[in-house]
Parts: C-alpha cells; structure tokens; sequence
C-alpha cells in the first residue's frame, strides 16, 4: 500500500466538503484530471449525504467514516456509518428508488456512484450501518 487515509466527523452537511476535500488532497499525488477529481468527490457527496440524511435521520449525533487506502494509481474508499441501515440493498440501489420522496430526493445517489467508479459495493444491515465502498 502506498498511502492510507481515515478521516471521521460528526454527521453533518458542513463537513461534506471537508470530506471532499481530503479525498482531492489524498488524490493529488495521481495528478487527476479535472474529470477525475470532480466525478470521486460527487461520489463522496452522495454516500456521504445518505449516511447523514438516511443513515442518521439528519440528528446530527453519529460519526462518518472516511477510510481511503491507494496502491500505484487505484484508490480504494469506504463511506461508513453506524445508523439504521437499509432493509434490501438491491432495491435501494436501482434508479429512482427512494424512501424520502417527500424532501424531494431523486433516488439517483446509487446510480450515480456506480456510473462515477470502476467498482462499487453496498453492505448494510438493519439498525447497524452501512458501508458503501469504491474504486477509482
Ligand atoms: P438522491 O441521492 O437522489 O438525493 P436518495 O438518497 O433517496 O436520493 P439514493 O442515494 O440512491 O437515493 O439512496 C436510495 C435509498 O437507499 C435511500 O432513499 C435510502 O432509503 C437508502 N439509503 C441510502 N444510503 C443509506 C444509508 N447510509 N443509510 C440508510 N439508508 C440509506
Ligand atoms: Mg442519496
């Protein structure tokens, strides 16, 4: 492993960017195209978002994980949390689909991860967490 990175923060929308920016600074090493750099950190936004908005129900009381590791030009990054956790994956993971229709969500964060990396990987358990992780 060439670099190893954990960052943890309360889970609240102000530290979005804090996280966003630790993954550019992490990352600018690999002289990342502008493409690059922009399409992790909206990665980032949306596993970040979910861990606080679905997660952690926005009451500002858990903890977010950032954990990035790199080896020669692949980043590795996993989102944790220890919140509520979602009942089937599968289903949350297809476009669209959305428990927070009311606050205007699109259901779209899950698709765009996977559209944004070259791998991406969902585990959850009910009133445990989740852990959303992917490679760039
Ligand atoms: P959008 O991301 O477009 O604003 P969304 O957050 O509802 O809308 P996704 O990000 O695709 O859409 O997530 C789909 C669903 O998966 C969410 O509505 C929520 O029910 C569940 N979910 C996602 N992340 C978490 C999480 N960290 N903890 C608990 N539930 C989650
Ligand atoms: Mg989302």
């Amino acid at each position: 492993m060439d670099n190893e990175m954990t960052l943890s923060f309360l889970a609240v929308s102000e530290n979005e960017a804090l996280a966003r920016m630790a993954m550019t600074s992490f990352m600018t090493v690999l002289d990342p195209t502008i493409e690059e750099l922009s399409e992790v950190k909206t990665v980032i936004s949306e596993a970040v978002t979910n861990a606080i908005i679905h997660g952690y129900e926005e009451n500002r009381t858990g903890i977010v994980t950032v954990y990035a590791t790199r080896v020669d030009r692949e980043v590795t990054v996993t989102i944790s949390d220890q919140g509520c956790g979602i009942e089937d994956v599968q289903q949350a993971m297809e476009p669209l689909y959305t428990t927070k229709q009311q606050m205007d969500r699109s259901g779209m964060g899950f698709t765009i991860m996977e559209s944004f990396t070259d791998q991406l990987s969902v585990k959850s358990e009910r009133g445990k967490g989740t852990t959303v992780t992917f490679k760039k």
